[in-house]
């Protein structure tokens, strides 16, 4: 009987054991999946208990970009916003750090647990640099954008209200046409952003077998009327490489044209635009556009991709120049996985290259 009793207690306590045991074994597994998700994490990541000791954190936190001063800066900022939080509320710093290259890193502690019983702080270090850098890109743009257009529209206004005044049927035609003139500037600026944001958006999607040949033709053919009209004789030489490129023709077309209207515009009466192809390297494939044009003075070569950067306002604007021509250049380059490359000389002229890579035409066919 006693011994039946025993054997009871005995299988009780061996279930217990087997309980406890498996009990431990999944804690064990749970705290490594923790584990191994904090390391996951695209961030640097420090957790405190109530005191304010680190009790676990991630590799990520220790090795922090920027050398020693910079982890330093980190580790102070970490202590700073646990005190700060005390366990009970979220606290956020953030730390400008000069670099290079400069970098803007928040640092944002929560506490863990419920706020009446807090188990500690855990503290996410994000660098938030490029996220900035893209804040400050668009602020950018949109101030420059709306300078751009304010210009037109208030020109219109004010071209409007003198129309309004006027008598004599000569001045009014002529301030008519300048309207005309302001609004088709707007359009052609709305136009512009309406490709760039497209462009952009697009990347390098819509990927079909693209000839050079037909992008060249098509882009001719449009420039032409522009050309005759300003006297511009445009040349589209022999193709010296008749290569396949894979990306969005459309695309192409609106990068060399843009090429090509410039050539056209920013050169005499009477002066010669040509166009030409050429191999630079194995797999690759330029679209040359020469000009005799005025060229472009070397301290600006940098900048004409910027959006809205022009040379010269006075004479951009009269050959209705929105600065956004180039930057759809570049944009399209990128898209293909190429490039877009200038040469050029005051007084002489500019030759612009769109670069792009090649592609096996077999594996198209
Ligand atoms: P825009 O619409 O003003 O032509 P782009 O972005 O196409 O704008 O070009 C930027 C600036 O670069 C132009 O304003 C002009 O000053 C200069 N530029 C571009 N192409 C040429 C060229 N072929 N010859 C001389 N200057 C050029």
């Amino acid at each position: 009987m006693r011994k039946q009793r025993l054997l009871e207690q005995l299988a009780a306590a061996e279930r217990r054991c087997a309980d406890v045991q498996e009990r431990a074994r999944r804690e064990a597994a749970e705290s490594a999946r923790l584990r191994d998700a904090i390391e996951a994490l695209p961030h640097a990541v420090v957790v405190c208990d109530a005191g304010g000791s680190i009790v676990l954190r991630n590799r990520r936190s220790l090795d922090l970009e920027g050398g020693r001063h910079a982890a330093a800066l980190v580790e102070r900022a970490v202590e700073e916003v646990v005190a700060a939080g005390g366990g009970v509320r979220p606290v956020t710093q953030t730390l400008e750090l000069r670099g290079p290259p400069p970098r803007t890193l928040e640092v944002m502690g929560t506490p863990l647990g419920r706020a009446d019983r807090a188990s500690g702080t855990v503290v996410l270090v994000d660098d938030v640099s490029e996220l900035r850098r893209l804040e400050a890109v668009r602020r950018d743009f949109v101030a420059n954008v709306s300078h751009e257009l304010r210009t037109p529209v208030g020109a219109m206004g004010l071209l409007a209200e003198t129309l309004a005044d006027e008598r004599d049927p000569d001045v009014m035609r002529r301030l008519a046409t300048r309207i005309t003139a302001e609004a088709e500037r707007a359009g052609r600026l709305i136009d512009g952003l309406l490709d760039l944001s497209r462009i952009e958006a697009a990347g390098s999607q819509g990927e079909a077998a693209v000839a050079l040949a037909s992008v060249i033709e098509a882009a001719v053919e449009r420039v032409g009327n522009l050309a005759e009209g300003l006297g511009v004789v445009l040349v589209a030489e022999p193709l010296a490489v008749d290569a396949m490129v894979a990306g969005d023709e459309e695309q192409l077309i609106s990068a060399l044209v843009n090429l090509l209207e410039n050539a056209v515009k920013y050169s005499d009466t009477q002066s010669a635009v040509e166009v030409r192809t050429a191999a630079p390297s194995p797999g690759w494939a330029d679209i040359v556009v020469r000009d005799r044009g005025i060229g472009i003075p070397a301290k600006d070569l940098e900048r004409i991709f910027e959006r809205f950067y022009r040379v010269d306002r006075a004479r951009s604007r009269e050959t209705g120049g929105t600065g956004l021509g180039l930057s759809i250049v570049r944009h399209v380059a990128t898209n293909h996985g190429g490039d877009v490359l200038v040469e050029s000389q005051e007084g002489i002229g500019s030759t612009f290259t769109l670069r792009l890579p090649t592609i096996d035409l077999v594996r198209h066919a």
